[in-house]
């Protein structure tokens, strides 16, 4: 791989991406929330039960990139106010993603990183425009994307001079089609010797199986990662988006108890 740049990993040193208290790149960080913010009611109810279940910060899409234009497309700025009194009501930061530059700055004001779907990893102009905004940056890798590729894209925005970038393995499309995409765990440890810029895994888009979900997270963790994000709803049945692949409260917190575990066992190995 040719010398990127910006995030090529020069030293042993680590980035740490603050957010908040909380802190990418030391210790584990657990983000969780349903797939789309569809209403008031349905946000709080579940950002509280994470936050009791240890998450340590929020997710909800509220622009959704959906492959039919006839899907559920989001709640768009209703739905950022809602993130916001979720944030407010549990004291937890919220990520959400934007699809668009002319959301990134007023979007900014509601919610504490901004994620970059999949889908848009190589949409420059969006990668430019986060990186004038001083807000974290959650950037997921895109589905057909190799590591060098992922990698430029967050040198972009670095360039713009936001160096509070977290990568995200989110699993790539392989011929593959029981799991909804193939997660790429040794992306991990290989993101770790190339980049000082910390990496989380989300395995819930990573495989689009609810049963797949908590092995792979704790795969995640044991290849390093340095947090996970799921998707938890209180009636995944009837989840306007993703509820295959949603977590009930009650198996949200069994999950973060058997990480607490593994990360306990993996600090006596070191
Ligand atoms: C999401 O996190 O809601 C999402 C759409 O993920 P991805 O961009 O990885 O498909
Ligand atoms: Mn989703």
């Amino acid at each position: 791989m040719n010398d990127i740049g910006l995030v090529t990993k020069k030293n042993s040193r680590r980035s740490v991406v603050a957010v908040g208290n909380v802190r990418f790149g030391e210790g584990l960080v657990i983000i969780a929330g349903p797939c789309s913010v569809e209403s008031e009611e349905q946000t709080m109810a579940i950002a509280k039960a994470v936050k009791e279940g240890g998450a340590h910060m929020i997710r909800g899409g509220v622009f959704k990139p959906r492959t039919s234009p006839y899907a559920f497309q989001g709640l768009g700025l209703k739905g950022l106010k809602i993130l916001k009194k979720a944030r407010e009501e549990t004291g937890l930061p919220v990520v959400s993603e934007v699809l668009d530059t002319r959301d990134v700055s007023w979007m900014s004001e509601y919610v504490d990183v901004l994620q970059i779907g999949a889908r848009n990893m190589q949409n420059f102009s969006l990668l430019k425009e986060v990186g004038k905004s001083r807000k974290p940056v959650l950037l997921k890798r895109g589905m057909y994307s190799t590591l060098s590729e992922w990698l430029n894209c967050a040198e972009y925005i670095l360039k713009e001079g936001n160096s509070q970038v977290v990568l995200c393995e989110r699993g790539i499309r392989t011929f593959e089609t029981y799991t909804r995409n193939t997660l790429d765990l040794s992306a991990v440890p290989a993101l770790k010797e190339l980049t000082h810029l910390p990496v989380i895994v989300d395995p819930a888009h990573g495989t689009g199986k609810l049963s797949l979900i908590s092995p792979m997270s704790l795969a995640a963790v044991a290849a390093g990662a340095d947090g996970i994000i799921v998707e938890v709803h209180d009636h995944p049945e009837s989840a306007l988006s993703d509820g295959d692949q949603s977590m009930t409260p009650d198996q949200f917190s069994g999950l973060t108890g058997k990480l607490s575990s593994l990360r306990s066992f993996m600090e006596g190995l070191n």
